[in-house]
């Protein structure tokens, strides 16, 4: 399974797991994964194409913040200090995203990009560490770049969750990128940091949730995918933003074990559907090490690239 990443990826001047975490996964997939390949994005995409979707749909005035540096404030509503990678670092996130959409349209089966700061990133603005929302630009690039347009669906279960990506899919229609519900968004969200109304068909469930409450979280896993399964139609492609920050937000009993739960539900869901990955967030607080991290990513990776779960 091709994992597309390189080294823009880690790039940000700032210093933050999802500017540097993407690295360390990288190397540890190499070492113990023989199902993935790390794929550098510009050999199956032009830098110039994702440039070019992203100008499309973002305000002009934050594209050129974040290129130049002059608006500062603008170009560090992310929260991450400014400098001269922060564009070509901000697009790869994108471009690892468009280049696995382009591959699962042609090959069907599976691929990830080792993206994370996505979601929260709104049409004029960055947001919580999120600079380009790239599961906005993945969806448009489905419905306008490819030979024949597909649907998406957007399943996000970072704790957080896409109030970014549905301001994104609101504008789509106006920008000529399909009609509404051409991408639906089906957002299961542990935190209440960001928040928005859902429109049909896109789904939001909030929940806060207590400690030693593993069980309660899988019902709510089951009871997305169930809405996901209600939301597909056969030509679709799963964009999965797979955030292990449930685990920095709840205090789970065993996080790694409901993780693993969490993935084998989705795998159920996913099956032999055409589906990218993303990474989304997961983070080294509450005593989660930088390897503990990258092990709860894994349970999810392995699973994708495993040929077992190809139906
Ligand atoms: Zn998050």
């Amino acid at each position: 399974m091709p994992v597309y990443f390189d080294e823009r990826y880690v790039s940000s001047p700032h210093r933050f797991e999802t500017t540097r975490k993407s690295q360390h996964l990288a190397d540890h997939l190499v070492r113990v994964d023989a199902n993935v390949e790390i794929v550098d994005p510009r050999g199956a995409v032009p830098v110039e194409l994702v440039e070019a979707l992203i100008g499309r749909l973002h305000d002009p005035a934050y594209v050129q913040a974040l290129q130049d540096g002059d608006d500062i404030e603008l170009a560090e509503t992310s929260g991450f200090t400014w400098g001269p990678t922060t564009w070509s670092f901000a697009t790869a996130h994108s471009h690892g995203i468009v280049a696995a959409i382009q591959y699962v349209a042609a090959h069907g089966g599976r691929a990830g990009s080792l993206s994370s700061g996505l979601h929260h990133a709104s049409p004029d603005g960055g947001s919580n560490f999120c600079t380009i929302n790239g599961l906005a630009v993945g969806a448009a690039h489905a419905l306008t770049g490819l030979e024949t347009p597909r649907r998406v669906m957007i399943l996000d279960f970072d704790a957080h969750c896409g109030g970014g990506t549905h301001a994104h899919l609101l504008q789509f229609p106006e920008l000529g990128i399909g009609v509404h519900g051409d991408a639906v968004q089906i957002d299961l969200s542990v935190s209440g940091v960001d928040s928005y109304r859902p429109h049909e068909p896109h789904h939001l469930r909030l929940r806060s949730l207590g400690s030693g409450s593993d069980e309660e979280y899988l019902a709510e896993v089951r009871s997305a995918l169930r809405k996901g399964t209600e939301a597909w139609e056969p030509g679709m492609i799963v964009i999965y933003n797979a955030g292990v920050d449930p685990v920095n937000v709840v205090s789970f009993d065993d996080p790694m074990e409901t993780i693993a739960s969490r993935e084998d539900l989705v795998m159920e869901f996913v099956q032999d559907k055409p589906a990218v990955f993303t990474l989304a967030g997961g983070y080294t607080w509450d005593g989660f090490t930088e390897d503990d991290i990258t092990a709860l990513h894994h349970e999810m990776i392995w699973r994708w690239a495993s040929p077992v779960w190809m139906g």
